[in-house]
């Protein structure tokens, strides 16, 4: 057997005195492997590749009995053939808009059984791909390369949704705005390939220091900006100097050597007098890390 003909685990739900015996000789080969239950709850947490449920003999009546399988943990996504005859056809034309895949009507020979399975299998294999490249897409469209961190895009649109929920449960959320300091003679002095480097450890230090709840992300540059929902200014300035105080005790790789460096920060809270929106909330945090760029740097300012 290739690759592509992995062996497919086939489970069949019938009750039926024959049926279960003929199927299980239509895929006597060694490309399937065929349990047969007669309850839907037979199965852990090995799931099959393909569930072929024989309708018309199930002990439930066959709606409620596709329901369970359906809903069951280890099974939700399987594809599902039904096996029912000519005459019940109708009936169960409406699973199909179900998540039911395909069908056989009785009587069917050992070939179109066979090309059923493989042809849901295959779908099912193209549906999985779809998605994987979607998701995949979906994580770089707001991932910033160098970082691994969110980019400014993500951020903007994040700040808008928290800011939208605090407003809607009246709860705080706080913005920090974090910019390198003297980050131009990092790469003056090693080279822009080095000062990547410490962007991105700066990305991953930032990320140890936060809670998961808290949104990290690369703003532009050498500028970092921190979500903090649910947390309010005082809150908020306690892990601004905290971060402040990491970055200046640790010492960022640059080729054999090691650098220190240390960060301005701003910090605004939402709602706050001027901060209304979530355009506000950033700008306020923005202008605060100015004002720690004047006050003399490695500081942290509040809004
Ligand atoms: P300040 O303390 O006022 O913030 O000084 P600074 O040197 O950090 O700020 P300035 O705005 O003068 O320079 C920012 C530097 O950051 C210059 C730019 O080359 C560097 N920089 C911005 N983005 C990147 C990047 O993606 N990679 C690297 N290596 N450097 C970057
Ligand atoms: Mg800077
Ligand atoms: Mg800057």
């Amino acid at each position: 057997m290739t690759a592509l003909e992995e062996q497919v685990r086939v489970l069949l739900f019938s009750n039926h005195p024959v049926l279960p015996g003929q199927i299980a000789t239509m895929l006597n080969s060694q490309r399937y492997c065929i349990r047969v239950a007669d309850m839907p709850i037979a199965f852990d947490d090995d799931p099959p590749d393909v569930i072929l449920v024989d309708v018309n003999h199930s002990p439930l009546d066959g709606e409620r009995w596709l329901a369970s399988v359906r809903q069951h943990e280890t099974t939700v996504d399987v594809p599902i053939v039904l096996v029912t005859g000519k005459e019940d056809l109708e009936r169960w034309i409406p699973q199909l808009e179900q998540g039911v895949v395909d069908y056989v009507t009785t009587p069917f020979g050992a070939a179109e059984l066979r090309a059923r399975i493989s042809l849901v299998l295959r779908t099912r294999a193209m549906f999985e791909e779809a998605r994987e490249r979607h998701l995949r897409l979906e994580r770089m469209s707001i991932t910033d390369a160098l970082t691994g961190l969110y980019n400014s895009w993500y951020l903007m649109h994040r700040c808008s949704e928290e800011v939208a929920r605090a407003k809607r449960h009246r709860y705080p959320v706080s913005c920090l705005m974090l910019d390198i300091d003297n980050f131009k003679q990092v790469n003056d002095t090693y080279g822009h390939p080095a000062g990547n480097a410490v962007l991105g450890e700066m990305g991953g230090l930032l990320k140890a220091n936060t809670r998961t709840s808290d949104v990290v992300g690369r703003y532009g540059g050498e500028e970092f900006l921190l979500l903090l929902p649910q947390t309010n200014r005082g809150e908020a300035l306690v892990l601004a100097e905290r971060l402040r105080k990491v970055v200046e005790e640790h010492r960022f790789r640059v080729g054999r050597a090691s650098i220190q460096l240390t960060v301005s920060v701003g910090a605004a809270t939402f709602p706050d007098r001027g901060i209304v929106g979530h355009e506000t909330l950033v700008r306020h945090a923005d202008r605060a890390m100015y004002r720690a760029k004047l006050g003399g740097r490695n500081r942290v300012v509040a809004g």
